[in-house]
């Protein structure tokens, strides 16, 4: 038994020796990911028997005393009847099955080894390349709690248990140190990071009753995610056939962050708070819907606590507001943004970089690089990327309704990395009313009427894009009405 497993460990080696040379197992690029085909990696290793119909759901492979069960479509396969996670999804192309090549490099040698072949398990892990753990970080959202594991390489896992107050997952191979998170958003009380033999386990305790647990594998960088949802929280259906209720209005800035400043001293942070007043009061007059501003004083809010705020107030809509800064005095005009990775253009980066530099006022440190990859980091949490269509939609009628009323350089609607955008859980917008640095938009930000009709402006696009909405939700309530009646 001893020697079958160091057998089949040998000849998993061999395979990626192999595969990197570009012999036995070629190595397969489907939906960008590298795939290898499972009835060659079965045919190079000793004495296992696959069972993999072309039309069938499921195949199986016998290995080392193992049955893994691999379903089509699916990242999860069982190894005799424990359910392991995939960072990809097994597919089935044109007849031929295919495994994520991260299931020869990670997961057969662990199942050839098994767990007491300690010395067999190391050599197959330096082959396979170490994962190792990049960052852990979390996020609470109205209504669940994420918990992200970065890695350096793709990561299986498996959901050892989830009881109503504690999950613990698997992180299998994983290079970490022990380390213990406290949470505390009213849900999630403590995430712990454990070691378990060559494994890291990952305990998630809750404060009260656990609900349903989504998660997903992203590449690029590599990371597992685990959402963990608010069990009394309706699903997604229900929300989407609400109204659109609640709109929160972010002046940009504020207290010891001045933001950008005029060339006769007008500063952002005070023109921002007045305008964001003004469409305030008109969202609630023409509107009808409630209005919250994250601030409403000439007080210092921290970035991330800014989404928090909507998130906690069930927003439907965030709205930052700010004005911009330019080298050349002469630049003039609106834009408006949406959150992506990938910025239009270096000026939007510019601009991005402008409006990140504080974060927390407490870390100065936070400026340059720093904020850099807290942007990074926030954009592939994906909070805002759920909502990039819809925020890319409120963006468009925004600024066409700017646009076309303030008689003002188009400047377009754009893309980049605003980490204040990054944590909303809802369609998220950010509008650059114009430029303080140049003297004439100066003057004319200045004046009250100025201010009013960019207040009306941005009321305008919201009343057009609630309309927008409003049709759509009944549409979307029309469908789903015998559901209901059921
Ligand atoms: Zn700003």
């Amino acid at each position: 038994m001893r020697t079958g497993r160091f057998a089949a460990v040998a000849v998993v080696l061999l395979l990626l020796s192999r595969g990197e040379a570009g012999g036995g197992l070629l190595r397969v690029a489907h939906e960008g990911r590298p795939y290898v085909e499972l009835r060659r990696v079965a045919a190079d290793l000793d004495g296992a028997a696959l069972e993999a119909r072309p039309a069938s759901t499921r195949a199986r492979l016998r290995v080392a005393g193992q049955v893994i069960t691999f379903t089509r479509n699916w990242a999860r396969i069982l190894v005799n009847d424990s359910p392991l996670v995939l960072d990809a999804p097994v597919r089935v192309k044109r007849g031929v099955w295919l495994v994520p090549e991260s299931f020869v490099a990670r997961v057969l040698p662990r199942l050839a080894a098994g767990t007491s072949l300690v010395g067999a398990q190391a050599g197959a892990r330096t082959a396979a390349a170490e994962v190792a753990l990049e960052e852990l970080r979390f996020r609470s959202y109205p209504s669940f709690t994420r918990v992200v594991v970065e890695t350096s390489g793709p990561l299986p896992y498996r959901i050892e248990a989830h009881g109503p107050r504690e999950a613990s997952i698997r992180l299998i191979g994983l290079a970490a140190q022990a380390q213990v998170e406290e949470i505390r958003d009213g849900f999630v009380d403590e995430v712990r990071l454990e070691r378990a033999g060559v494994d890291a386990l990952l305990r998630v305790i809750f404060e009260g009753m656990a609900g349903t647990t989504r998660t997903m594998t992203l590449a690029d960088p590599h990371r597992v995610v685990l959402d963990f949802a608010r069990p009394t929280e309706p699903g997604p259906p229900a929300e989407e056939v609400t109204p659109l209720r609640t709109i929160v209005l972010d002046a940009g800035h504020g207290g010891t962050d001045a933001g950008a400043v005029g060339p006769s001293g007008l500063l952002e942070k005070e023109l921002v708070l007045d305008v964001t007043r003004r469409a305030a009061k008109l969202v609630e007059e023409r509107l009808g819907v409630k209005v919250l501003l994250t601030r409403d004083a000439d007080s210092f809010v921290p970035l991330p606590d800014r989404t928090s705020f909507a998130n906690r107030a069930r927003a439907d809509l965030f709205v930052s507001i700010h004005a911009n800064a330019h080298r050349e005095t002469m630049t003039d005009g609106v834009e408006t943004y949406f959150l992506s990775s990938e910025a239009t253009d270096s000026e939007a980066r510019q601009v991005a970089a402008l409006e990140n530099g504080v974060v927390r006022p407490e870390s100065p440190s936070g400026r340059g690089g720093a904020t850099k990859d807290i942007v990074r980091t926030i954009l592939w949490d994906l909070a805002q990327s759920e909502f990039q269509t819809e925020s890319s939609r409120l963006a468009e009628i925004v600024h066409d309704s700017m646009t076309r009323s303030l008689r003002i350089g188009n400047r377009g609607v754009k893309q980049a990395g605003f980490y204040v955008l990054g944590g909303a859980a809802m369609p998220a917008v950010l509008i650059e009313v114009g430029f303080v640095t140049n003297p004439k938009e100066e003057r004319r930000l200045r004046d009250t009427r100025y201010r009013d009709e960019i207040a009306r402006a941005i009321v305008t696009g919201l009343a057009e894009y609630k309309r927008n909405w409003d049709a759509r939700t009944r549409a979307a309530g029309e469908l789903s009405l015998p559901a209901k009646t059921r």
